[in-house]
């Protein structure tokens, strides 16, 4: 369910979409390498900025890499973000994996504080669309940067 974006400074999770069109390796913490496909990355973002201010971020595809998705991001050939204002990332997380064809990517992925899921990076169907979730979200329209 889209709901029309506004200005405002949402204050919840994310939902990053990340296209990856090569194999990517995930040096030091997992020795995983990951296939090419599509993937979502759950955050939180309720410190100064907001979800948009952290999805900025994710959006500058050349950076010091410093968080696990960072890998990621760096090496997309597409991303796309939407916001949740009344959701955790961890509803967001046990919610897609209710969707058909979706799967915990890598184990471990971004939930250090997290108790409730294996991880906060999910496999998703190469035929996913946004449309077939049925949460409220908000569309960020966000453009990748070099
Ligand atoms: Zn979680």
């Amino acid at each position: 369910m889209l709901r029309k974006a506004n200005h405002q400074t949402i204050y919840g999770a994310y939902l990053l979409f990340i296209n990856l069109t090569a194999e990517t390796i995930l040096p030091n913490f997992f020795n995983a390498n990951l296939p090419f496909g599509y993937y979502g990355y759950v955050g939180n973002a309720r410190g100064k900025g907001g979800v948009q201010g952290r999805c900025k971020r994710h959006f500058k595809l050349t950076k010091k890499k410093h968080w696990h998705v960072d890998w990621l991001t760096s090496n997309a050939q597409k991303l796309h973000a939407i916001a949740f204002s009344d959701k955790t990332e961890c509803e967001i997380i046990q919610y897609l994996l209710t969707i058909k064809g979706t799967s915990v990517a890598i184990k471990g992925f971004g939930n250090s504080d997290c108790k409730m899921c294996s991880s906060h990076l999910i496999k998703l169907p190469t035929n996913f669309s946004m449309q077939s979730i049925k949460l409220s979200f908000v569309d960020l329209n966000l453009k990748e940067e070099k």
